[in-house]
């Protein structure tokens, strides 16, 4: 499944309730870039200074952050992308790679107001430790500026801050949003819902009723059976 839309338009928070639902696993380009910052390794020193000034980083470094996250066991069933692809080219490889292990796509796209989307970022606050997301209009945790699972204070993510969220938005108009037509043109199953004003829980809601939100792994790790 992949799931598109702007930044800000509940990408992550739906990915996460879709893990639980369905069994299988979040695959955030953004996260694991973020952490190869943490480590300081090479792949974060590259993408540091382009991710902190809001731009897309070159579609061959994500490309292969994915091909070889999808290549791992748990993602076999299937997984849930999130942020990507983000422009022609990487669509080009997902279908692709899609292709050469029989697998089908279904795309949900997540559509929002921009001046929501901007009102949203600016009120996020993640913790630094487990990555739970918190919004301080609509999900705010239960001590202010602490994680409620476990402790830590949440930080601004250095791209949320507004000054790169305007550039971030760019690059998703410019780079980002005709994929919407490229994935209508390879005839994958694409659904658009207006995630501006629902509350996540009714936006899941939608999603699971667009399609069988049976589980694909039952919580003993093995396929339900027929
Ligand atoms: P996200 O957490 O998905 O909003 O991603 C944060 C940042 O990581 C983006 O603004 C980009 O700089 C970078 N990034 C994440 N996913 C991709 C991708 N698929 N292609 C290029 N850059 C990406």
């Amino acid at each position: 499944m992949v799931l598109f839309g702007p930044p800000g338009s509940g990408k992550g928070t739906q990915s996460k309730l879709l893990v639980e639902r369905l069994g299988i696993p979040q695959i955030s380009t953004g996260d694991m870039l973020r952490e190869h910052i943490q480590n300081g390794d090479g792949i974060g020193r590259t993408v540091e200074a382009r991710m902190k000034a809001g731009l897309l980083v070159p579609d061959a470094l994500v490309n292969e952050l994915v091909e070889a996250r999808l290549a791992q066991p748990d993602a076999e069933r299937g997984f849930i992308l999130d942020g990507y692809p983000r422009t022609i080219a990487q669509g080009g490889v997902l279908l692709e790679l899609l292709d050469r292990n029989h697998a089908e796509a279904v795309v949900i796209h997540l559509v929002v107001d921009y001046n929501v989307v901007i009102a949203r970022i600016t009120g996020r606050r993640q913790c630094p430790k487990c990555g739970t997301l918190y919004n301080l209009h609509s999900r705010p945790p239960k001590v202010a500026g602490i994680c409620d699972l476990d402790g830590e204070p949440l930080v601004i993510r250095e791209d949320d801050r507004e000054q790169v969220i305007r550039e971030r938005m760019d690059e998703y108009r410019r780079q980002t949003s005709p994929l919407i037509d490229f994935f209508r043109e390879s005839g994958r199953r694409l659904y658009e819902i207006d995630a501006s004003r629902a509350t996540p829980l009714a936006v899941f809601d939608q999603i699971c009723g667009l399609l069988d939100c049976e589980p694909v792994i039952s919580h003993d790790g093995h396929a339900p059976q027929p």
